[in-house]
């Protein structure tokens, strides 16, 4: 057992250690078991009722995209069927399991392989590409044979795990972290602003992105140690290693609950100046924990992930069940739902989106709601019907000019309307916004800010496309700088020109839960910040550290300042001096 010690990216903090599990970059990856010969034929029935679920699943999605989308795009379903009627390829499956005596999950992921490889070498590039329907087909099947486990067999606890992968689809994501069982994530790809990393500090799992070849150094079940605070993961540790980190573990969860303690403290400065520190969340489930870190509201629930967890396309009651849950939870507070923010490195499995040479600057988010304007209006009925409380607040993600809001004021209009026609009671006023995620945007603020009742910017966004760094790639995170001057000038330029117009303003993006970050949005006249909940107690510790005044004197001699780490340094040098207790908490992070 090798010891190794590898340096990545620290994105969600704490301490994770235990046995390492290896995902495939596929969804049904799962280590060799074995079973008993008697078992075989039972083995061989749970197979046949998983394959069962999933032409029933298959069938109604294809009935679901064709109703939404039209005939094209339901044809690659008839394709699914086909390979999941294969009597080859289930033949090899099953006799997997009889000559093996192994689990259906293991069989499967074995014939899986071997397709893969036969198709590696067909030379058509067409019927090349079909590998990855045979795979999407073999992981549904997959994915309903665990479905089965869970529930029939009550109470049965999970093995808990180190995750490592190579890199983490959303949608695999947002199933694994949620899943209850995983210790910590490390990944050979990512940045801080991915969405594994977010979901990952949503849901308090320690995690290292960016560590490059990890996955070829390990394997399952060697022993990890993943420090999320300092971007380090240790690979077989000797027994004074692990007893360090041990310590080390110890003296952050301490931290952590102390942090959590703030959370009963006012939002407010030492000059009392009122600030509100509101949550990100990915999941209705999130609502309560972001309350009990001191959110003042929900200021952005990235609704998206109601598709990605979804095996069909969500209907328009699984969308209102999950905003009045929190809409419900959140009472009396805001609750601000940002509609679909799919595209870019967000795909839609159930659709089979084609894909784009360069998705960030494709169709995403808002630009491809308004292609898809069926999906779009099942989730805009949603949103309305789930306002009855009078605390839901409409978010529409990477608006690019006047004419999208345009669009979208009209269908949300039209969708009013048919709800009433239909006497269903919802908030008349239900307020509209748009984040601000495109230069474009940001430099017609003044513009755009008219047209709606407030503005969030998605500095995460906003930034990549600013300074031209793509968010999740690591060769160039060290030029992804919140404090380069431009991105000040720019960020305080939005601000400034909402407060002037008598809109509100809330900044979204990552750059809301760093604390110098934060400090400078407080000299700009920010008040709203929102962000994953796990820094709320950090943030507010830092805003409720300082004087206003001071921070605007500081923040205003920051903005003559050429460089990043120049600003950096004075804001930590005059605000250190003056308020000692501001990056107390910080540090530890
Ligand atoms: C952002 O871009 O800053 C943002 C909040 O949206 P997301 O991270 O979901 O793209
Ligand atoms: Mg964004």
């Amino acid at each position: 057992m090798t010891f190794i010690r590898l340096r990545g990216k620290g994105v969600s903090p704490g301490i994770g250690m235990g046995e390492l599990s290896l995902t495939e970059p596929v969804l049904f990856s799962v280590r060799k078991e074995s079973i008993s010969p008697a078992a075989v034929e039972g083995e061989l029935r749970r197979l046949k009722r998983a394959v069962e679920r999933t032409e029933n699943e298959l069938l109604q999605l294809k009935r679901e995209v064709k109703g939404n989308m039209g005939e094209e795009h339901a044809f690659i379903f008839d394709a699914h069927l086909l390979i999941l009627g294969d009597r080859t390829l289930f033949e090899s499956i099953e006799q997997t399991i009889r000559k093996e005596k192994v689990r259906a999950e293991w069989a499967l992921t074995q014939v899986n392989q071997k397709y893969q490889e036969l198709f590696d070498a067909i030379v058509d590039e067409y019927f090349r590409q079909r590998k990855s329907d045979v795979s999407d087909v073999l992981a549904r099947v997959a994915a309903n044979l665990v479905l089965k486990k869970k529930r029939t067999i009550k109470n049965e606890r999970k093995k808990q795990e180190v995750l490592v992968a190579h890199e983490m689809l959303p949608s695999e994501a947002a199933v694994r972290l949620s899943a209850g069982n995983v210790l910590a994530v490390a990944t050979d790809m990512g940045g801080a602003t991915s969405h594994t990393a977010i979901l990952a500090r949503s849901l308090n799992i320690p995690a290292v992105v960016g560590l490059h070849n990890i996955t070829q150094q390990v394997k399952s079940g060697d022993f990890i140690i993943v420090d999320g605070t300092d971007g380090e993961v240790i690979i077989n540790p000797p027994l004074a290693v692990r007893k360090e980190f041990l310590g080390k573990k110890e003296k952050y969860d301490h931290y952590y609950r102390e942090l959590k303690k703030t959370a009963k403290l006012k939002s407010v400065t030492l000059d009392n100046v009122r600030f509100f520190p509101l949550a990100n969340i990915e999941l209705p489930d999130e609502v309560e924990m972001a309350f009990s870190f001191g959110a003042e509201g929900v200021g952005l629930f990235r609704s998206e992930f109601i598709y990605l967890q979804s095996p069909s396309l969500p209907k328009e009651e699984d969308h209102l069940a999950a905003y009045s849950r929190i809409a419900k939870a959140a009472y009396p507070a805001p609750v601000y739902i940002r509609t679909m923010d799919i595209g870019g490195e967000k795909s839609l499995p159930q659709l089979k989106i084609e894909k784009e040479p360069n998705p960030a600057l494709g169709l995403r988010a808002i630009r491809f709601s308004l292609k898809h304007r069926d999906l779009f209006r099942v989730q805009l009925r949603a949103i309305i019907k789930s306002s009855t409380l009078k605390n839901v607040r409409v978010l529409i993600p990477m608006i690019t000019e006047v004419e999208e809001i345009g669009e979208v004021k009209r269908l949300f209009e039209e969708v009013k309307q048919e709800l009433e026609k239909e006497r269903v009671k919802f908030d008349r006023q239900i307020p509209l916004g748009v984040m601000i995620e495109v230069p474009a945007a940001a430099a017609i603020t003044d513009i755009l800010v008219r047209e709606v009742d407030y503005l969030s910017i998605g500095t995460n966004d906003l930034i990549q496309y600013y300074l031209a760094v793509d968010r999740s790639n690591e060769f160039v995170s060290y030029l992804y700088k919140p404090l380069h001057p431009s991105v000040l000038r720019l960020i305080r330029f939005i601000i400034q020109t909402a407060l002037r117009e008598g809109k509100d303003v809330a900044v979204c993006g990552e750059m809301a839960a760093d604390p110098l970050s934060a400090l400078v949005l407080l000299g700009f006249g920010l008040r709203k910040f929102s962000m994953n909940p796990i820094f709320i107690p950090r943030i507010k510790n830092t805003l409720r550290s300082v004087e206003l005044r001071t921070v605007e004197q500081v923040v205003e001699e920051a903005m003559n300042l050429k460089t990043a780490q120049d600003v950096e340094e004075l804001i930590i040098e005059r605000i250190l001096v003056k308020h000692p207790k501001a990056f107390l908490m910080g540090q530890v992070m």
